[in-house]
């Protein structure tokens, strides 16, 4: 609530623009399964890290050198070809401040990662959202015909939050092929390690090959520290040097950074290559079981299912409004947070093993509560 004394002028883009929405809180003991998070506690070796830290009165050697040169060994680039940041997602704000400015736009699909429509506003560079296809897959052919003189950058998702399926290798190349080599093309893989389709793009195999060419990863998702902020990217290291001008300095902390280290330990790596597994067989058994209902969703790659409100209207009661909410507040009944998107429909995280019942439990729930109330078919 706003306090009446409060006089400060706010730019007008910047008071009206909707706020970023976390994932909500839970309350009671449940499954908060909204923001894509890892269901455990962090690895043991990186834990221990941690708590035997005592470094912190000092700010972090901003070069990170020890973490960098771990990354640049395991991908196989060189040190100054990764970027830093306190999460992905600053590195995304620290990229479109570097190309976009007022005039400018940038281009993103629509629905993809909440943050990105963001990006801009303090830059002063407008957003375009290109529509998925029907199958809730970027439409990278639109994305390129998008382009005008003025875009500076695209970002593209893959595998897409917040509806699953990835990019593969020749839609990403034709794509690559389609966009001037002055326009930034950014890759966010956040959910990289949970794909299992063979045919996906993996943007390191491309970094030579296209110097406008950025691919986004994390240490939020698979890797399991989403709250100590730590994301990485690489790109061209001419990249990075225009976009120091935006970073926000010494943001990475001393505890990301020997988080990050200990996460890249042979040990680490195999330990957490196991629990994606688990939650890649859990979203198999996820999917199906949501099948068995009648509900026909995406092809999921990361560690998330997506149910359009197509989907849930359709295989559910007919509701006013948006069934998304409505299907969320069931949830939020049986204490399951899941993500509504307001006006697409509900993202689940594959989360603890016991959640996966719970989810479809709701669900039949759900279903079953609201039938003879007139189907939408
Ligand atoms: C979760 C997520 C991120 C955020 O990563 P951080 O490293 O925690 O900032 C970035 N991109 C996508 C698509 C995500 O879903």
């Amino acid at each position: 609530m706003n306090n009446d004394s409060l006089k400060v002028r706010f730019r007008p883009e910047v008071a009206s623009f909707p706020a970023y929405r976390q994932g909500a809180g839970l309350k009671r003991a449940g499954f908060k399964l909204s923001s894509n998070e890892s269901p455990w506690q962090p690895l043991p070796a990186i834990l221990k890290a941690v708590q035997e830290t005592d470094t912190f009165n000092r700010y972090a050697n901003p070069q990170l050198p020890e973490l960098r040169d771990k990354l640049a060994a395991k991908f196989a680039v060189a040190g100054d070809q990764i970027q830093f940041g306190a999460g992905s997602v600053a590195i995304l704000y620290q990229l479109i401040h570097a190309v976009a400015g007022p005039g400018d736009n940038y281009i993103c699909a629509e629905p993809s990662f909440e943050a990105y429509p963001l990006l801009g506003l303090a830059s002063g560079a407008a957003q375009f959202g290109v529509p998925l296809t029907a199958d809730a897959r970027l439409n990278l052919p639109a994305m390129s015909r998008s382009i005008n003189a003025n875009t500076r950058a695209v970002i593209l998702c893959s595998p897409n939050n917040p509806t699953g399926p990835v990019i593969t290798e020749t839609e990403f190349l034709e794509f690559m092929a389609a966009v001037p080599e002055h326009v930034l093309v950014v890759l966010d893989e956040a959910y990289a390690e949970f794909v299992r389709k063979a045919d996906a793009v993996d943007g390191m195999k491309h970094l030579a090959a296209f110097p406008n060419l950025v691919v986004l990863r994390t240490f939020a998702k698979a890797q399991g520290i989403a709250g100590l902020r730590l994301g990485y990217g690489f790109a061209d290291a001419g990249i990075w040097r225009a976009a120091a001008a935006t970073a926000i300095p010494l943001s990475v902390s001393t505890v990301a950074e020997v988080a990050g280290i200990a996460a890249l330990s042979d040990e680490a790596q195999t330990q957490m290559r196991g629990r994606v597994q688990l939650i890649v067989n859990r979203r198999e058994a996820l999917l199906d079981g949501v099948r068995a209902l009648g509900f026909n969703p995406p092809d999921a790659q990361g560690n998330f299912i997506w149910l359009s409100n197509v989907e849930i209207s359709r295989v559910g009661p007919k509701v006013f409004g948006d069934p998304g909410a409505k299907l969320a507040e069931s949830f939020r009944q049986v204490d399951i947070l899941v993500r509504h998107i307001p006006g697409r429909g509900v993202r689940i995280t594959v989360g603890e093993a016991e959640s996966v019942d719970a989810v479809l439990n709701a669900l039949k729930d759900y279903l079953a509560q609201h039938a003879g109330e007139g189907k939408d078919d």
